[in-house]
């Protein structure tokens, strides 16, 4: 069997954080045998489908590398084909025009909610053998109900939850096609998942209910059955659904805060499933190593400490040009000057360790890309008459010391003894004087990348 997976969003507002899991999950388990991952976007709903969102959803797959083997597909696209279906079931009696009315519908739901018992369709359009159908009423356009059976059981494994029993009884003879023959939600799916040979269905377990419908329907239709699996819903760390309260649920906030997709991708993979203890491992660890049998079946919960600590990793282990570029967006719109300033992937690289986000890096970076506007009251405290003696020795050095970082402590340590000085008191003060700031990287480090010119430049201004 090769196995077909999918991810089938609806496009009515961004990629969020849960859909780019079920994404994640079903890529990788196509990945893992070789199969095939289809994107396709139900976009049936017209009153809430936008444009907008179908590229959200198009580009937060592209940031995370999520690439699809067929589609997208657009159930929008696929009319005639959900048309033919209908008219299929119709010839083979698994399907049937029902001429009632809205109100009658709803004058029956009253009756049976009046008799205690559950609401349904009561039957009154449905074939039976030897059963006489009502006259079909004149100017009525139809609906057509799937035929569900009467009697028994939907029972499925579900590769999350286990087993799941849903009684006939409670389903209602669903509604396949409106009056003016639009397909609905239920039936789109399964004709889908049937169309694409899928086989396996990993989605929401806001559908579990749905699933009992769909696969009557594909009984009907003759499909093979997918397996299916319903992953838990995602909690914030209150222990509620996860929504903007938390934080960023869109997917594409994620890049827009500093992320990078292999610890989006990472966290989101341990979300819900495991490999033992393993924490941090690649997309081909992951698609090697995915399997159903280790997904979570309890709810998750989102931990953006965990999220920072990931990304710092990646962010510690990526390149330092690749973090340049990335930084470089925030950088410019923050205003930094680059003539005559350190390399940024040099500076990036020194600042790293620390950042949990590119955005962090790039507002740590900032200190080499601006004039330093330091505090006068600072300045006062930390450069007194005693420091302003050693600070003039230092500059004198600046001048023909050999600018590597070595040299430059040593220097600094010789000009601290002759002053009887110690480290801080040079240090603060020089920093103010660089940066106009008290907190830089290790100081003969600032020195070596703001070069002799400036540092000469910006200390004669204390003296
Ligand atoms: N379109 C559905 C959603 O966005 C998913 C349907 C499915 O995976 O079967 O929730």
């Amino acid at each position: 069997m090769t196995v077909r997976t999918r991810f089938a969003p609806s496009p009515t507002g961004y990629l969020h954080v849960g859909g780019a899991r079920t994404a994640l999950y079903s890529w990788a388990y196509a990945r893992h045998f070789g199969g095939t991952f289809i994107l396709r976007i139900e976009d049936t709903d017209l009153e809430r489908s936008t444009p907008e969102a179908v590229q959200a959803i198009l580009d937060g797959m592209k940031w995370l590398g999520l690439e699809h083997d067929e589609g997208p597909f657009y159930q929008m696209q696929r009319m005639d084909r959900y048309r033919e279906v209908v008219a299929g079931m119709l010839d083979a009696g698994t399907a049937y025009l029902c001429y009632s009315s809205p109100d009658e519908v709803e004058a029956m739901r009253e009756r049976m909610r009046a008799a205690g018992e559950k609401p349904r369709y009561d039957g009154t359009w449905r074939p039976e053998d030897g059963k006489v159908l009502p006259t079909v009423p004149e100017g009525v356009k139809p609906v057509v109900r799937f035929k569900n059976p009467l009697d028994g059981d939907v029972t499925w494994t579900d590769v999350v939850k286990g087993t799941i029993t849903i009684g006939n009884k409670e389903l209602d003879d669903l509604v396949i096609a409106r009056p003016d023959g639009t397909p609905t939600y239920n039936f789109c799916v399964a004709v889908d998942d049937w169309d694409m040979k899928i086989t396996h269905v990993l989605r929401g377990d806001d559908h579990v209910n749905n699933t009992p419908r769909q696969i009557n329907i594909l009984r009907a239709l003759g499909a093979e059955l997918p397996l299916y699996g319903h992953l838990p819903m995602i909690l914030g760390t209150d222990g509620a659904k996860l929504s903007k309260r938390h934080g960023a649920v869109s997917v594409m906030d994620y890049p827009e805060q500093g992320y990078l997709p292999e610890a989006m991708l990472n966290y989101l993979a341990r979300l819900g499933w495991s490999h033992g203890d393993d924490e941090v491992f690649s997309m081909a660890q992951f698609t090697e190593w995915f399997n159903l049998e280790h997904l979570t079946a309890s709810a998750a919960q989102f931990n953006p400490e965990k999220l920072n600590w990931l990304n710092n990793h990646y962010i510690k282990a990526a390149d330092n040009e690749r973090l340049a570029a990335l930084a470089l967006p925030k950088l410019e719109r923050d205003g930094a000057r680059f003539d005559g300033a350190p390399a940024l992937p040099t500076v990036l690289g020194l600042m790293k360790e620390r950042a949990n986000t590119i955005n962090e890096l790039a507002d740590a970076a900032m200190l080499f890309y601006r004039d330093p506007q330091p505090d006068a009251e600072q300045l006062a405290l930390h450069l007194t008459e005693a420091v302003r003696g050693a600070l003039a020795l230092f500059a004198e050095r600046c001048a023909t010391v050999a600018w590597d970082k070595a040299s430059l402590a040593a220097m600094i340590k010789e000009v601290l003894a002759g002053h009887s000085l110690k480290m801080p008191q040079l240090a603060m003060p020089l920093r103010l004087l660089l940066t106009g700031q008290l907190q830089t990287p290790a100081i003969d480090v600032v020195l070596e990348l703001f070069g002799r010119d400036v540092v000469l430049a910006r200390v004669q201004k204390g003296l």
